[in-house]
């Protein structure tokens, strides 16, 4: 009996890690092969109410955000009781030269305008590509934005390149529409163990704590078939789901880092406002499984031309 309560004390983790999901690009009206947007969005929902897992989608116009079809979507998912935010109406990269703070503001303005009427819309902002400007005064130009007008940033902990993946698998699908997904879900599932257990430690690491996880995921065919295995997946490995508001209100995700170029996943951006360059390295270096460095796209994109996926 103790030797039974030792082992399961040996298992389990040290802390629950928590996660929130986001699903950034929605409602993502690309034609897709297999299975079309407004069925992908049907059958993540059903996956979602099935596990009891509320989500964050942040909107584009550009991504069928504007259109009559988007918008019914979008409403789908806030009647649904999920939570609507804005993700710029045409995905800009504030990073660019050629992106200015006027031009920009205007546009998130003219993103916010389709959804907040929408049940479930939230103040709460995330930029494209995660990136927060590539200047002092575009960067705290919009942070002071964003303060006036009471928004909070969609700051995200675990970064993801799901998209990556679901290129691959459309493009296989479009080519063999009844080609094998099962290789595809489980490499997509060891790329997200991969970004876990790298973000988890480089938060601890820059935060000295356990924060609330929120993780990145897209609006798309690959989500719209594994979506479920990943939630069952992070639940085998002992993390729990929780609300986005729950890990949103962790003091962390208040920050306004002062990185240059802003933005970037939330550890990434803490520690290059802080100067405290080398947790990659160290994290590459002290790696002896090659799966534990999915977490690179380079690495990913590597495993896929590998397994022919
Ligand atoms: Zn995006």
């Amino acid at each position: 009996m103790l030797r039974h309560l030792i082992s399961l004390l040996l298992v389990l983790p040290l802390a629950a890690q928590k996660v929130a999901l986001s699903l950034d690009d929605a409602p993502f009206l690309r034609p897709a092969p297999h299975m079309a947007a407004p069925a992908q969005h049907l059958a993540m929902r059903k996956t979602l109410r099935d596990r009891k897992v509320q989500a964050i989608l942040f909107a584009n116009g550009v991504n069928g955000g504007d259109t009559p079809e988007g918008k019914a979507i979008l409403q789908a998912w806030g009647e649904a009781g999920h939570l609507i935010a804005n993700h710029s109406y045409s995905h800009w990269d504030l990073n660019r030269d050629e992106v200015t703070l006027d031009a920009y503001e205007a546009d998130v303005l003219k993103g916010e305008a389709l959804i907040r009427a929408l049940p479930g819309f939230t103040k709460r902002y995330r930029y494209p590509f995660l990136r927060a400007g590539n200047t002092v005064a575009k960067r705290d130009g919009f942070y002071a934005f964003l303060a006036a007008r009471g928004d909070a940033i969609g700051h995200v902990s675990i970064d993801t390149a799901d998209y990556l993946l679901d290129e691959r698998l459309r493009k296989r699908l479009e080519e063999e529409p009844w080609a094998d997904t099962a290789p595809y879900r489980d490499l997509y599932l060891k790329h997200l163990w991969a970004c876990a257990r790298f973000y988890d430690a480089w938060s601890r690491e820059v935060f000295g704590r356990e924060i609330p996880h929120v993780i990145l995921l897209h609006s798309r065919l690959l989500n719209g078939l594994f979506l479920g295995d990943v939630i069952d997946f992070f639940r085998v490995k002992g993390w729990t789901w929780v609300s986005p508001a729950e890990a949103f209100k962790d003091p962390a995700y208040a920050l306004m880092p002062k990185n240059l170029p802003g933005g970037e996943a939330l550890a990434d951006a803490v520690s290059a406002e802080r100067g405290q360059p080398g947790f990659v390295k160290a994290w590459r270096a002290n790696s002896t499984d090659p799966d534990d460095l999915l977490f690179s796209e380079r690495r990913l994109s590597e495993r896929m031309d590998q397994l022919g996926l």
